[in-house]
């Protein structure tokens, strides 16, 4: 029997509240209609080799587990040399972090939850939801995912926090009653990709149509792009499958495809990832030319990459790598599954607390003594 799941946005967004609410990223230029970087994009053209490359590609990204046991574990204690785990090095990174403001930005799947056979099943644990929540007390903290925003929101239901959905081309800022809500102030709001919509949305159901007889293909709308997820797949039938969507997508000039951890993502041909979306919260902080912020980004995926490119050229903060294999990254550091990043935030979290109680203690020691000499 052929099983096709189909995974659509949920509703709870107003769209006139976008109408209204939008705003542009005025220091970043324009973006639509821009070819974007080819980093993390793969040719639309070509034959069977170009489909060949798009699986050997997803394979790389996604090792099996016989796979991570042999070739490329050999090569994991001189990986660590030069991506050491952000666990073992957390006095490090604190360290480097001193006297700036850290800001938090966080990828969801496979970085906060669990990488699960279906999307629609990607719950982030309790105790994740508490640490998370206990970071965004202390730090400035988004949620940068390749998910629709209101889906990923419904995963982490924390209104504290600001969202980059649809790979940071849907951005809102936290909710009004959150400290990090500004009265008065504009909502931060982007959506550089809004007149794309209805073209996603025909290729969609065009993707969801032509797949229909592959068995275990999931096809994910996420409203400025589109998934479809091979994880639950025959391996041998994923080129006939990215035959599939490339027969599709040659129909869309306008838009591109990249590969991530078992999934192939259609978005819109513009200048606009992960990588700019962390420009432009920064920017929306007031941290866009100030030498004392210091973002982290921790992340599981190809897409990823656009981000820590963005730290490592900006020469502020660092980026995280969640990966158990060695995987060519940008990212200085590395955790090994989403129960290590829980642990790294756990630390960092502890680490301020106690920073804000020493800070406390000595102002008190200091009033007591300037209080002292005047008697
Ligand atoms: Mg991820």
């Amino acid at each position: 029997m052929t099983k096709q799941n189909v995974s659509g946005p949920k509703s709870g967004v107003n769209p006139a509240m976008f109408a209204t609410a939008v705003t542009k990223a005025p220091l970043l230029g324009s973006c639509i209609n821009d070819i974007t970087s080819k980093s993390t994009f793969v040719e639309m053209t070509g034959g069977p080799r170009i489909i060949k490359s798009w699986v050997d590609s997803m394979r790389a990204s996604s090792p099996t587990h016989d796979y991570m046991s042999t070739t490329l574990y050999e090569d994991r204690t001189s990986w660590m040399v030069h991506h050491p785990s952000a666990v073992d090095m957390f006095e490090d990174i604190t360290s480097a972090s001193k006297g700036k403001k850290i800001v938090m930005f966080l990828d969801y799947d496979g970085t906060l939850s669990p990488i699960v056979d279906d999307p629609d099943q990607a719950f982030m644990s309790d105790a994740m939801r508490g640490t998370v929540k206990n970071l965004a007390r202390y730090f400035p903290t988004a949620i940068v995912s390749g998910r629709c925003r209101d889906k990923v929101y419904n995963f982490v239901q924390l209104a504290e926090l600001y969202y980059a959905g649809s790979h940071g081309m849907d951005i809102e800022g936290p909710s009004k009653g959150s400290k990090y809500y500004k009265k008065g102030a504009q909502t931060v709001l982007f959506q550089p990709a809004n007149e794309f919509l209805p073209m996603i949305n025909k290729v969609y159901k065009e993707l969801l149509d032509k797949t229909k007889s592959a068995e275990g293909v999931i096809v994910e709308n996420n409203k400025f792009c589109v998934s479809v997820h091979f994880r639950c797949v025959d391996d041998k039938k994923w080129g006939e499958l990215a035959q599939e969507v490339r027969s599709v997508l040659k129909e869309y000039p306008k838009l591109i495809l990249s590969q991530g951890r078992k999934v192939l993502e259609i978005r819109p041909i513009i200048k606009w990832d992960k990588g700019k979306a962390i420009e432009f919260l920064l920017q929306s902080l007031g941290y866009a030319k100030c030498d004392d912020v210091f973002p982290i980004y921790i992340g599981d995926d190809r897409t990823d990459e656009d981000a820590f490119k963005v730290l490592s050229k900006r020469g502020q903060g660092l980026g995280i790598l969640v990966s158990k294999v060695p995987k060519d990254t940008h990212a200085s550091y590395s955790l090994q599954e989403p129960c290590e990043v829980m642990k790294f935030l756990q630390r960092l979290v502890e680490w301020k607390r106690l920073s804000l109680r020493r800070r406390s203690k000595i102002q008190k020691q200091l009033e007591e003594i300037k209080t002292s000499l005047k008697y």
